[in-house]
């Protein structure tokens, strides 16, 4: 895993070796089965992951990242086998994408520089009780208080809070011109001025550590990522990183479930034949393989597009890749037999939950769709040419 003698990380191939040889280490391997047998999230991953320099290579001295980069790692996060773990590696990612754009002072550059390094851990939460969905339903609030903010409040979900050093806010500048539902701002954190409650017991991707936050603390104003009235717009740009990041990832790991999934097929006999040799399961197999590389080809082709990554497209990505993720994880359990419906004797369940839950964060489906439905243009030219509709007075 030594960098020493690897040519510079910026070269894409070397990257994804790189990366390759970090995922399919036996160090990696027993740090992700200790953290799925305890659902414990292994802090070392990130730091790991920030000393071999595989953040670093896909941020430079950049505001935005190199997407390339971004997809390679994404997708081999998918084949760690953990969608928990996976998960956190690309929040911890996304809040340096909004620091990395949105961050002004030295303080806060310096705090994105040592996440990149893996020294510091990151986390973001705007899910509040009383609002998910709807962030502009929050109710947390920031006062100003002599140079810097008095933030208050609470927040549902936050991952890996327990194992992270700083942790963005979003909540209400209430004192703000800016007051009303559209005065949210964001805030960078220590943990060490928050306390973090008692981890969920979620139903998958139980390794990403999921906790509530509460904060009655005081902030100078350098740690301000979005002044009230802009967050939406800076929560947006780390959402669309998140979003298109989770798509790769998924893939990435259906694509590894499939390869799984054949060669238990290959294995496997049934009725004096292989269970490959039954077209009703091959065909299945061969059907969610063509969806998956098909949409792997469409994440490559999203990532030449010149502007970027952009909200509505990643949310497009996100909730077709992870409903596709759904239903392959759903399948392969299926053809596992009960060796997939038994914990300890194929992880299968296990990532068959975990795809459930990326259903859920990093915006649910419906909230996804509403934002592709947002840009959906009519083709009204081609309608009044091909549709005739019925009128009571054409009747003659
Ligand atoms: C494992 C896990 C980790 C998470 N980690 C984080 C984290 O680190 N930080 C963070 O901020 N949040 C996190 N979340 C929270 C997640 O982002 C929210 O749960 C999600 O945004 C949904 O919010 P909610 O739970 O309040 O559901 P609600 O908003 O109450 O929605 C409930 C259901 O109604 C649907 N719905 C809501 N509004 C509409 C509408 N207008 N039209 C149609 N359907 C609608 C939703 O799609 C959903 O199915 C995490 C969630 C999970 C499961």
């Amino acid at each position: 895993m030594t960098t020493q003698t690897q040519p510079p990380m910026s070269d894409l191939d070397a990257f994804r070796a790189h990366l390759d040889a970090i995922i399919d280490s036996e160090t990696t391997r027993r740090m992700i089965d200790e953290a799925e047998r305890t659902s414990v999230f292994p802090r070392e991953f990130v730091r790991l992951l920030g000393r071999e320099g595989v953040y670093a290579a896909k941020w430079g001295d950049r505001a935005q990242p190199s997407l390339e980069h971004t997809l390679a790692l994404a997708e081999r996060l998918g084949r760690l086998g953990s969608g928990g773990i996976a998960t956190a590696a690309t929040l911890h990612d996304s809040a340096i994408a909004m620091l990395r754009r949105f961050g002004r002072s030295d303080a806060v550059r310096e705090i994105a520089d040592r996440a990149i390094a893996g020294d510091i851990m990151l986390c973001v939460s705007a899910t509040e009780a009383g609002a998910g969905s709807d962030m502009l339903g929050l109710s947390s609030t920031a006062v100003r208080e002599g140079d810097g903010y008095r933030l208050r409040g609470h927040k549902k979900m936050a991952s890996p809070s327990p194992y992270s050093d700083y942790i963005l806010l979003a909540v209400r500048g209430v004192d703000h011109s800016h007051a009303g539902r559209d005065d949210l701002a964001l805030f960078l954190v220590p943990m060490s001025q928050v306390r973090v409650g008692k981890v969920f017991d979620t139903v998958g991707a139980k390794s990403v550590c999921t906790a509530p936050v509460h904060f009655d603390t005081w902030v100078p104003a350098e740690m301000m990522i979005a002044r009230p009235g802009t967050c939406l717009a800076v929560l947006s740009w780390g959402l669309a990183h998140e979003r298109f990041a989770i798509a790769a990832q998924v893939l990435g790991g259906s694509d590894f479930a499939i390869g799984l999934t054949v060669a238990r097929m290959k294995k496997r006999e049934s009725f004096g034949v292989k269970l490959f040799e039954h077209q009703a399961l091959r065909l299945r197999i061969a059907d969610l393989k063509a969806r998956v590389d098909l949409m792997r080809w469409g994440l490559r082709a999203m990532i030449t597009d010149p502007a970027g990554l952009n909200v509505r497209s990643s949310a497009a990505a996100k909730v077709s890749a992870v409903r596709l993720a759904c239903e392959v994880m759903s399948e392969c359990m299926h053809i596992f037999g009960t060796v997939g419906a038994i914990e300890n004797e194929s992880p299968l369940g296990r990532w068959w939950r975990d795809a459930k839950m990326a259903r859920i964060g990093g915006g649910t489906d419906e909230v996804l769709w509403e934002i592709v439905a947002a840009g959906l243009e009519p083709d009204f030219e081609s309608y009044d040419r091909l549709v005739r509709e019925w009128q009571p007075e054409d009747d003659g």
